[in-house]
């Protein structure tokens, strides 16, 4: 198909061509998609999880330039449907297992719906009070829920990106009080250390916050893939005495390759004896805290200056929705309030202006859907879903060990597992092209979709569970799919 005919052009009068859509009009084109989204919702897991297209299928299906006269939402849904759908990777798929499983949930999904119907933007308090505050209230009622003291204060930024970036930010301006007004040209260098399994949005913010890439050190993990504290410790020795200054150093509660967990109250100490910011990527791992059984491996994280977590991964919230909780907000505000003239509010000085914690000066109304999300489940349904996709993960590995041929690359604290088929009498290399048939065989089938990584360098098959959609019996196809496939 090349040029595509399209159809059901409106034919106004051009005195109509002003203005939105009638009311009514709207009414039964917002009818036509709740329809449409329940229906998508109650039977996405009959669709193949990835789409079956080329690079350069979607496009080529859709016309080289706009519409010059306006077309009917009727053509807009039509072509939704019939040109985007197909293109479309389900991540609300229940055999959803890539990178980390997520769930744009029913609540989260109406809270997206309102948010987008009000259109406001929150950069100051006055721009929007209630969804200033409400983004105050749902950060207190999440810190309550994940177990974090007082004193931590919350924002919603759009990924972990840049709340990692915004933390980071703030590290600088304490361990460089003077580059805020002259910059960090000629200064000491500084660095900021994070293991060798961190996520790779550190070491992006620490090229972005002007470091370079000699401002990051990554420390070995150990057989675990956890930070080993003593190399660091070594690190921090090493770098101060030549004049380095230590700037922060990140600990990951949740590792993305592995989900690992760093053991991050020794790692408190280390970062308070050279003065360095301690900022916690529990993006993934997070929102486990919910979990009285699970608090203790993030015993310590209170110690941190910064914290992010997201709940549009592992807490049923709609991407996107990242949370950076701050002890130290105040240094946040000092790194980024710039308030020109246009932006002045008489509220100055009583209200919380958004815009003054980021690089973004506009923002939309995440909290909404989050506040959605916290009150639909309550805090025993999101723990109970928690501790299910965690429960399905343990069976999994129970299945994995218990199967000759298959190994267990690596402890499964939360919802992933990785694991590799490595048969007796076979070479690593060999494994590894088995194991990259079974990955592609599987994604390939459309009945579930999985990603890989690199462990002690070999191909390993990650399987994530995180959907609200996701049963044992999930799981369990897609294992022995990847079982009947490696024996035959
Ligand atoms: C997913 C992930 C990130 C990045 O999240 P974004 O919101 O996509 O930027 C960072 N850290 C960890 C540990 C993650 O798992």
């Amino acid at each position: 198909m090349g040029n595509r005919e399209i159809s059901a052009v409106r034919s106004v009068a051009p005195d109509s061509l002003l203005g939105d859509v009638p009311p009514e009009e709207f009414r039964e084109a917002a009818r036509r998609v709740s329809d449409w989204m329940a229906d998508y919702l109650r039977d996405v897991g009959g669709l193949p999880v990835l789409p079956a297209v080329r690079p350069g299928a979607v496009k080529r299906l859709l016309p080289p330039s706009p519409p010059v006269g306006g077309e009917s939402l009727e053509a807009l849904l039509d072509d939704f449907r019939e040109i985007i759908l197909p293109g479309i990777t389900h991540w609300n798929h229940p055999s959803f297992f890539g990178y980390f499983s997520i769930t744009g949930s029913g609540p989260g999904i109406l809270g997206e719906m309102i948010a987008a119907a009000l259109n406001v933007n929150a950069m100051v308090w006055r721009s929007s009070p209630a969804a200033t505050e409400l983004e105050g209230v749902t950060m207190d009622w999440l810190r309550q829920l994940i177990g974090l003291p007082a004193g931590f204060d919350g924002v919603i930024n759009d990924t972990a990106s840049h709340s990692t970036l915004y933390a980071l930010a703030a590290a600088r301006e304490v361990a460089y009080p003077e580059s805020h007004g002259r910059g960090l040209f000629g200064l000491p260098p500084g660095r900021i250390y994070a293991s060798d399994q961190a996520h790779s949005s550190v070491e992006k913010a620490v090229l972005t916050l002007g470091f370079g890439q000699a401002g990051y050190r990554a420390v070995p993990s150990d057989g675990d893939f956890r930070m080993d504290v003593d190399a660091l410790r070594r690190m921090l020795q090493e770098d101060t005495a030549a004049g380095v200054r230590p700037v922060a150093v990140v600990a990951t509660l949740g590792t993305t390759s592995t989900t690992s967990v760093d053991p991050v109250g020794r790692i408190a100490e280390v970062a308070r004896e050279f003065g360095a910011w301690l900022h916690v990527d529990a993006a993934y791992g997070g929102p486990a805290a919910i979990l009285p059984e699970v608090r203790e491996s993030f015993s310590g994280w209170e110690e941190a200056e910064s914290i992010v977590v997201n709940p549009h991964k592992w807490l049923f919230t709609p991407v996107d929705c990242s949370v950076l909780y701050s002890r130290r907000p105040e240094i946040l505000v000092q790194a980024f309030s710039i308030v020109p003239e246009y932006l002045r509010t008489a509220e100055e000085g009583e209200v919380r202006n958004l815009m003054d914690y980021g690089v973004a000066l506009g923002r939309r109304f995440r909290s909404l859907k989050l506040w959605f999300v916290l009150r639909y489940f309550g805090r025993d349904g999101l723990a109970a879903n928690i501790r299910a996709h965690m429960d399905m993960a343990r069976e999994l590995e129970g299945w994995v060990r218990s199967t000759p041929g298959w190994e267990i690359m690596a402890p499964v604290p939360f919802g992933l597992v990785c694991f590799r088929y490595a048969p007796d009498g076979t070479s690593g290399e060999e494994q590894d092209e088995l194991n990259q048939r079974l990955l592609d065989g599987l994604n390939r089938s459309g009945e579930a979709f999985l990603t890989h990584t690199r462990l002690r360098g070999r191909l390993t098959l990650r399987l994530a569970i995180g959907n609200l959609k996701t049963t044992r019996a999930h799981v369990e196809r897609a294992w022995e799919w990847l079982r009947d496939a490696a024996s035959s």
